[in-house]
Order: structure tokens, then sequence, then C-alpha cells
């Protein structure tokens, strides 16, 4: 885990010896449960190490310093093999972290995960975000809220936003184009809560990435309408892009 360790250091942390022996658990698992289920394309060792764990870790960037010492509730919506909420969970075991995913042979490998790297104080739900946002003890729960390769930004904010409490953050993995994403998503972002008006823009400055990554970080500033998110599939198939939407 030598890409690892040195990506991590240069984002200000020092992984332990056993926060390293997580990680290669995590790869050995990723891979074995890889050859049953579609997990991941990247199984590679050092790209693993990159485009997974050092990728989920660049969050940290975007991540208030009343994180490190609070004990904040995060949600990683569509988390599949667990990216990016696992390897921040190795990274920073004290925060309470919710990983939420529709496919339920994927939430299978999850489980299996947190077993063998004995984590405790995450919670793992099979079903879409369009259902599980409006059940009273997820919608508005999350002080932050991150996802990683789901939808795009006006889909996607209909997905995460009703998690998110009133001054709480939604965290967004982005490649390159981002700034059309945003501007596509302001009627979005402002009828789910969300302060269109003052999305930070993170750029990653690591050399280990070879494309454009960035973290788009949406603050929510009012309750979301009761009506939102639409039911299952509405927001990728007529995400909310004009008025009356
Ligand atoms: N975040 C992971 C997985 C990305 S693939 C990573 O970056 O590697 C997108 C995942 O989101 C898939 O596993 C898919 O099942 C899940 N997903 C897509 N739409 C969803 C929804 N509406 N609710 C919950 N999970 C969803």
């Amino acid at each position: 885990m030598e890409k690892l360790r040195a990506g991590a250091q240069k984002l200000g942390y020092r992984l332990t010896p056993e926060q390293l022996e997580q990680f290669s658990i995590y790869y050995q698992e990723l891979v074995d449960w890889n050859q049953r289920l579609n997990l991941t394309r990247i199984i590679d060792y050092e790209e693993v190490q990159i485009k997974h764990f050092l990728d989920s870790l660049t969050v940290t960037l975007a991540l208030k310093s009343s994180t490190a010492s609070n004990h904040p509730r995060l949600l990683d919506v569509g988390t599949g093999a667990g990216f990016p909420g696992i390897p921040l969970k190795i990274l920073l075991p004290h925060i309470s972290l919710v990983l939420l995913e529709a496919t339920a042979k994927k939430t299978t490998f999850l489980h299996h995960l947190k077993e063998k790297l004995g984590l405790h104080g995450i919670e793992i739900v099979v079903d879409r975000a369009e259902e599980v946002a409006h059940l009273e003890q997820y919608r508005e729960r999350f002080d932050i809220v991150l996802s990683r390769g789901v939808a795009s930004l006006p889909t996607l904010v209909e997905l995460t936003l009703p998690f998110c409490t009133i001054d709480g953050q939604f965290i967004a993995q982005k490649k390159g184009g981002i700034e059309q994403e945003i501007s596509q998503a302001t009627k979005a972002i402002s009828t789910l809560g969300g302060n269109s008006g003052k999305v930070e823009v993170i750029k990653i400055e690591l050399e280990e990435f070879t494309n454009e990554r960035y973290l788009a970080i949406i603050g929510k500033v009012s309750p979301t309408p009761a009506q939102y998110p639409r039911r299952p599939g509405l927001p990728a198939k007529r995400p909310i892009v004009r008025d009356g939407d």
C-alpha cells in the first residue's frame, strides 16, 4: 500500500500500520468478490490504491475542520463497493457512516467487508435514495452527504440534498466539465434547499491523478419540500432543470 501511503501523506494523513493493513484486506476482498460480482473495472494493485482508495480520501479536503473533532453523521449515496465511504471510515474511525446502495448483491459485499475490517459505526442500507430520503430516520439527518459516480449533478442533488441537515453539506466527487454541470444544476439545487449561489469547487491537485478531479460542495440552507425526491427513476429521467419542473 505504498502508493496509498505516499498519497495520503500529501493530504496530511500518516496512515498507521493498522490502517494500511485494513486497506490491504479491502483490496484482497475487492478483487476476490469481483470475480463473482461486477463491483469495479479497476483491479490492478496500484490503480486501486490511487483511483479508489486515495481518490476517496481526497474528500477530506472538503470536510470542515469540525469534522475532525466532533462525531459527524455521514451518508454515502450509491456507494457501490464502498467508495468513498469505507476508505474515509478507515481513515477517520470516529465518523458515523451510513452506506446507501440500491443493488442488494453489492450490499452483501459491504456487510462482509465491514466484518473483515472490524469496522464499527457503519450502517448499510439497501434501497433507492428516492425511497430512503422520505423515511423520517434518514431525511435531513446527515451533516455530510457524499457521492461518487452516481449521476450528473441536476439528478444527483435530488438524491442527496434531502438527506442533509440545514447547514449540512453535500460533497460531490466529479471529473472534468464541473462548471457546466453546476450551472445546469442551479435550478435543482435551489428547489431542493441548497445554496445555488455559492457552490464551492475544490480542484484536486495531486500528481497521482492523470485526469482532472474536483469536489463540488453544496450547502443546505432551507428544508427540502416534501414532494422531493420524486418517485424512483424520475430524478434521472426528468432532472429539475427549468422553472415549473
Ligand atoms: N460510488 C461508487 C459506485 C459508483 S456506481 C464508486 O464511485 O465506485 C453507482 C452506484 O450507485 C451503483 O452501485 C448503483 O447501484 C448505485 N445507485 C444508482 N442510483 C441509485 C439510487 N437512486 N439509489 C441508491 N443507489 C443508487
